[in-house]
């Protein structure tokens, strides 16, 4: 039987690490056990080596064939692990690159992961930018609210597409502010 793959995205500051980590921990101790990777670390793991980038909010500004070419590594370093048991995916629905929004999972990626569910993390844009400017471990993009807004609407975009490619559900779970373990719940609720 394969295992369950799950994609998590969400704009980079909506919390969609924080929410996955804290509803793989509680569903742990339930003894459904989901290896949580990140597919941003997979792609570091490789423009690190190569010597491409020093930090990995560097890599959405590289040529897009770059990313590309890395991304479809790290999909399938993420596929193989998938063979081993169920993974819940940390990623995005779409970078927002120089060069445009890049698909996070086009087709040759999507494809090789075959995902379950694809979970889109969403809150209003002026509470990412607050998060984004509070985030003193990164080197978030300072876009406006409209600028947020807009890559929030296409991602569900994406979203849904890689949900028609594949027969994936797409589930919107909103983190507000404060309301974090609302959105635990909501994850959970999909997961279980
Ligand atoms: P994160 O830690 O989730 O913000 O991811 C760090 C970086 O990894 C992002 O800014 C992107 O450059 C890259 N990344 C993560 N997931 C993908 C993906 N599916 N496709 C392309 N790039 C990605
Ligand atoms: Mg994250």
């Amino acid at each position: 039987m394969k295992n369950k793959v799950v994609v998590v995205t969400g704009v980079p500051g909506v919390g969609g690490t924080t929410v996955t980590q804290k509803a793989m921990d509680i569903l742990s101790e339930e003894g459904l056990n989901y290896k949580m990777v990140n597919f941003g670390s997979a792609m570091f793991d490789v423009a690190n080596e190569e010597g491409l980038a020093s930090d990995r909010d560097q890599m959405r500004k590289l040529d897009p064939e770059t990313q590309k070419r890395i991304q479809k590594m790290a999909g399938r370093k993420i596929a193989e692990m998938s063979k081993e048991s169920p993974v819940a995916v940390d990623t995005h629905s779409t970078v927002k690159t120089p060069k445009g929004y890049l698909p996070g999972l086009p087709a040759w990626v999507l494809t090789e992961l075959n995902p379950d569910i694809v979970i889109v993390v969403e809150t209003d844009g002026d509470e990412i930018l607050m998060r984004r400017m509070s985030d003193e471990s990164r080197k978030r993009d300072l876009e406006t609210t409209a600028s947020i807004e807009e890559h929030q609407f296409m991602n569900r975009a994406a979203a849904m597409s890689y949900g028609v490619l594949t027969g994936a559900t797409v589930k919107i779970v909103k983190n507000k502010n404060g309301l974090v373990d609302n959105a635990v719940e909501e994850l959970m609720s999909v997961l279980r």
